[in-house]
């Protein structure tokens, strides 16, 4: 999966590992059922490969580790929901964070959100990964071991990638990480989301290639001062160019781009907010999905807040009655410091030990 990555079965793509295989004395077949165990069936663990002769799952496990990351921490909080914290050594130790989402309807597969990025250099000042800034880009390797991690907790039905990073700043190893999420582990593109601030350029060159995923915008104000204030790393892109970027992919994929609004208390969550929401976005083709901000664990005070819950169904009812499509997202896990960038602070700060 590109050079200078570790001598792991994540880094190496299906004709990789049937070489890999090969020199180790396996055949092609063993390959293949080695990748669909680990891929499939979340399997990390080559001795549990039953359909391997022994002799080889004892060679593949001196000699070709499945996985390059470490689990530093994992949590789960009242509801089922579980975050991983995984520490991958590449050019530079960075620490990750996974959070494995479970459906509350019982028997439901699973959620996972996933990051792109250690860190994130956009610097949205209500986010803990922004407070941090960034430290590296993750390997398309990096990415899909926390794939392979999440399944292994249970079955995916969705994935998110709405973790810890600005994905479109790292597409090109992100894009080949969710080919193998795609090929090889059977989620399909209506079944995988990607959040960005929203690159126009960046969306209209990635738009033509067809892109097997759900894009989602965080959009978070209508207005042009408040968002360069909310979104820094976007500060004097024109929302407008945004929307236009988002009509055009629209226009290419066939697919509906859903606006993210992070809802802050006496922030951004007035009916005025609201009204000029809806003027932006009426007569596009899109869904608006709110999301109650979520307190951070961040090491000085901050001065965001929840909104109310009579705010966020005012804001929503003020959207829908204009005719657009609105959701509400409460995010799960605030125990398990499922807000991104959550867990990842604990541990710079030292108090990373469960509460
Ligand atoms: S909210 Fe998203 S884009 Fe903004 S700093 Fe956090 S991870 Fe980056």
């Amino acid at each position: 999966m590109g050079t200078g990555a570790p001598l792991t079965l994540l880094a190496l793509s299906p004709a990789e590992t049937a070489a890999a295989f090969e020199r180790l004395g396996a055949r092609p077949f063993h390959a293949r059922i080695a990748r669909a165990q680990v891929f499939e069936h979340g399997l990390l663990d080559y001795a549990r490969m039953s359909a391997l002769p022994l002799s080889l799952r004892e060679r593949l496990t001196a000699e070709l580790p499945i996985l390059s990351g470490t689990e530093l921490d994992a949590r789960e909080a009242a509801d089922g929901t579980r975050k991983l914290l995984l520490r991958f050594e590449g050019t530079r130790s960075v620490e990750v964070e996974t959070v494995h989402i479970r459906s509350s309807t019982p028997g439901r597969a699973a959620t996972l959100c996933v990051s792109s990025q250690a860190g994130c250099p956009v610097g949205c000042p209500f986010c803990a990964s922004g407070l941090l800034g960034l430290a590296r880009n993750l390997e398309a390797h990096e990415i899909l071991e926390q794939y392979v991690r999440g399944r292994a907790l249970g079955p995916l039905a969705r994935s998110v990638v709405m973790g810890m990073g600005e994905p479109l700043l790292n597409f090109e190893r992100l894009a080949r990480a969710l080919d193998v999420v795609h090929d090889e582990m059977g989620l399909g593109a209506r079944a995988i989301t990607v959040s960005t601030v929203g690159f126009p350029d960046r969306l209209r060159r990635i738009a033509p290639t067809r892109p097997r995923f759900q894009l989602a915008i965080s959009l978070h104000s209508p207005d042009q001062s408040q968002r360069d204030e909310l979104v820094p790393a976007m500060r004097g892109v024109p929302i407008a160019e945004i929307v236009a970027a988002a009509d055009d992919w629209f226009e290419q994929t066939g697919r509906e781009v859903t606006y993210e609004y992070a809802l802050l208390g006496e922030c951004n969550d007035s009916p005025e907010h609201a009204e000029r929401l809806a003027r932006l976005l009426a007569r596009h083709r899109a869904t608006i999905n709110l999301i109650p901000w979520n307190p951070v664990a961040a090491p000085k005070a901050s001065p965001w807040k929840r909104p109310s819950a009579a705010a966020v169904e005012r804001f929503r009812a003020a959207l829908t009655e204009r005719g657009l499509v609105a959701t509400v997202r409460w995010s799960k896990g605030v125990q398990a410091d499922a807000a991104c960038g959550q867990l990842r602070l604990r541990h710079a700060s030292g108090s990373g030990k469960p509460d």
